[in-house]
């Protein structure tokens, strides 16, 4: 098989409706293609230019109370936590800016878990939280603190009910993530903020994934307390807020940074201006796309799923099939490396179904918590579709990945057994 052509400009194959490759057209794409905004989004060149005078011209720290240039970047600091509030239906003055989504999770429960030390010391959370969350989380239990990890069910959903179940009289706190970074899936926020207000539990949701992407309210969801990272829609990097409801009920934090008494005394350090002005614009911006922006990239990642199913059997679909980021789809190639596969792909960036530690590769703890096997987990990959994909780059992708697993896939045995009808290792079934 002839080896795909890695030059800037590259003639791809067009796939039609059932998958078969059907002629050269003279569609173009450029390579390398970024498939992979789940880890992290390219800032806008609109929100770059939002952010640049802050740089160099208007440079004034926001806390210097005596003079214009601190005036002017007070300005445009409390404009941009208006355009972030907005976008999250809740008060400007219920915003505290971080430097992104882990140290939100981080100042969230930990904040929490100091100020109500006196009503309890037990945690709610999920097995499948981001390491932000799940770390903290151990922390706290080494300090004393008792968590419960619910699981999940084989799409990636936390039942509403185990949640009321597990709490007790002691909980303080409830954490459930929005949309998981790795699969996609969408829980149950509404009813499960239903559920903490019943209980009169605080409820911190990590919607660092779901900010910008799909609509929200944070009355809607009855969150207290909620993270997001200006990195993951199309803002900068070593920026965040964490939304901390301020009546009904009045949440307290004992703040993690200690320092000037900067954001109500809730988080001490001089801002970040140009970071808060981005994620401010960045926020704006994603709520004009709003409209149209989900749509787009759910008929494309339909049109991918589509065409990888049309060109291979046994494949996964790891997540919800509809509860899901409209831009995400984790699949697994059963007998595929997921090493190998990921190699084959070079000039397309994806994500693995596993995680480098520092002397292992460790299959994906969310992929083990939805049922998979660490084979099957190791042989799984994230498309992360986001606004710079285009139907062009994504007939390509598909393309590509059907030529790779399929030539991976012809030097397996186990894979000619199983097209032998052997049952190899309870495998799956073309599904
Ligand atoms: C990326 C991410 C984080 C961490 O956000 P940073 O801003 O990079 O610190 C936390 N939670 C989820 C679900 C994420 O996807």
């Amino acid at each position: 098989m002839s080896s795909w052509p890695t030059g800037p400009r590259d003639v791809i194959i067009a796939i039609d409706a059932t998958g078969a490759k059907t002629q050269s057209t003279h569609m173009t794409v450029t390579l390398p293609i970024y498939m992979d905004h789940m880890a992290t989004t390219p800032v806008t060149h609109e929100v770059f230019e939002a952010m640049r005078p802050y740089f160099c011209e208007r440079f004034g720290n926001p806390a210097s109370r005596s003079h214009s240039f601190g005036w002017v970047a007070e300005e445009a600091v409390e404009q941009a936590r208006a355009q972030v509030a907005h976008l999250l239906g809740c008060k400007a003055a219920e915003i505290v800016w971080t430097s992104g989504a882990t140290e939100a999770n981080n100042l969230a429960i930990k904040g929490v878990a100091a100020a109500y030390r006196e009503k309890g010391r037990h945690l709610i959370t999920s097995q499948i939280e981001h390491h932000a969350v799940l770390d903290t989380c151990r922390r706290l239990e080494r300090e004393g603190c008792e968590v419960t990890r619910l699981p999940v069910d084989n799409s990636g959903r936390v039942d509403p009910t185990d949640v009321e179940r597990a709490i007790r009289k002691d909980t303080i706190l409830i954490s459930i993530m929005a949309a998981n970074n790795e699969i996609g899936t969408l829980q149950p926020i509404a009813e499960i903020g239903r559920i903490a207000k019943r209980h009169g539990i605080l409820f911190h949701t990590d919607a660092a994934q779901y900010v910008g992407k799909l609509p929200l309210a944070v009355d809607d969801w009855q969150v207290d307390l909620l993270s997001a990272s200006a990195h993951k829609c199309y803002g900068p990097k070593g920026m965040g807020a964490l939304y901390v409801r301020m009546t009904k009920p009045r949440v307290t934090l004992v703040p993690q940074m200690d320092g000037g008494g900067h954001e109500k005394g809730r988080r001490s350090g001089t801002l970040n201006v140009p970071g808060c002005v981005g994620f401010g614009a960045a926020c704006a911006l994603a709520e004009r796309e709003l409209q149209t922006e989900p749509a787009r990239l759910l008929a494309l990642r339909e049109r991918l799923r589509d065409a990888l199913w049309s060109g291979l059997d046994y494949l996964r679909l790891n997540g919800h099939p509809t509860e899901r980021l409209p831009g995400n789809l984790n699949v697994s190639f059963e007998f595929v490396e997921g090493e190998s596969l990921l190699m084959a792909l070079k000039g397309i960036a994806v994500s693995s179904g596993s995680a480098c530690t520092s002397a292992t590769v460790e299959p994906s703890y969310v992929l083990l918590a939805i049922g998979l096997n660490a084979e099957l987990a190791h042989a799984s990959i994230r498309f992360g579709l986001g606004r710079s994909n285009t139907e062009e780059e994504t007939d390509y992708v598909a393309a590509r990945v059907i030529e790779s697993a399929t030539r991976l896939r012809a030097l397996s045995p186990l894979y000619e057994m199983a097209l032998d009808g052997i049952d190899v290792k309870g495998g799956l079934r073309a599904c």
